[in-house]
């Protein structure tokens, strides 16, 4: 673990395991040590913190953040990489824990852990995002490397075709930034689009104090996209017989599609509805 990573030695590490990178599980594993160390260093991690990477891998970049993490914690679906990753981390200082399994079904993570940095697998991004501070309050910040789409449909605003249930959902909870592009050459195997890192930090109590409940909102919100080229009385009536009388009251014509309602319009919707 302390010689810097190459396309060789990932390759070499890989075929030792076994591991043929599987499309289903993301395997696509950085190799180009400048682009884990900006990773690492973007994300603003420092000696107080403890950190959680979901899929870890070959863990390249835990490495670069045990150098300036407080604790590591990984969490690695596939058992070859996370028994390989309990023989690499063996004894580390700072302490490394490794978690075996699929971070969607995880209930529980160290009280301690207050920020997540992580190269996730693609397939899964948005949903791990979400599962992440939708279950965990106490992580602040975090940055995740995902594809460039999926990072554009999370910044996403009304009016645009990446708008949508992901970018409301989060922002219910966080505010997003992208911090950098990373193209698709650091990768193994290399993936047919290029990568953005973002920030995701979470709003603070105060803000989230006077939102409805999250499961009314993500609801609505799911509902309202539910056919998305159709108007929002639509896709809600069955749901909310009241519903024009909810967007007259709000100013809005009944011919919008969710598209055009903002989050603070879902929110006071939201409000309304739950209401009667
Ligand atoms: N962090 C490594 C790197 O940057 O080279 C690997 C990143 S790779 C894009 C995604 C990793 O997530 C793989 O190691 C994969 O096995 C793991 N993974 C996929 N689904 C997962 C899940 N549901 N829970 C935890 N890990 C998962």
């Amino acid at each position: 673990m302390s010689e810097p990573l190459s396309l060789a030695t990932l390759k070499y590490q890989l075929e030792k395991l076994q591991v043929r990178p599987s499309k289903k599980r993301g395997q696509n594993f950085i190799y180009v040590q400048t682009t884990i160390d900006k990773i690492a260093s973007l994300a603003e991690v420092n000696s107080i913190d403890h950190v959680l990477e979901i899929g870890p891998g070959l863990g390249a970049l835990s490495r670069s953040l045990a150098e300036r993490a407080r604790l590591l914690t990984l969490v690695e679906i596939d058992s070859r990489l996370a028994a390989y990753l309990e023989s690499v981390f063996e004894n580390y200082q700072p302490p490394v824990s490794i978690i075996n399994q699929d971070f969607l079904e995880l209930k529980q993570i160290p009280a301690s852990i207050n920020k997540c940095v992580s190269n996730l697998p693609y397939n899964l991004a948005v949903p791990i995002i979400l599962t992440l501070y939708e279950r965990f309050a106490q992580i602040e910040e975090s940055c995740f490397l995902v594809q460039r789409e999926q990072a554009e449909r999370l910044c996403a605003v009304p009016n645009t075709k990446l708008y949508g249930i992901p970018t409301l959902k989060l922002q219910y909870f966080a505010s997003v930034k992208i911090v950098s592009q990373i193209s698709r050459n650091v990768f193994y195997p290399r993936p047919h689009v290029d990568s953005t890192l973002i920030r995701v930090t979470r709003n603070s109590t105060s803000v989230l104090k006077k939102l409805p409940p999250y499961d009314q909102f993500a609801h609505l919100v799911d509902q309202s996209f539910k056919h998305r080229r159709k108007k929002i009385v639509n896709n809600l009536k069955p749901y909310y017989p009241e519903i024009e009388t909810f967007l007259a009251e709000m100013g809005l014509s009944s011919d919008i599609r969710a598209e055009n309602l903002t989050f603070s319009q879902f929110i006071e919707l939201t409000s309304l509805v739950a209401s009667i």
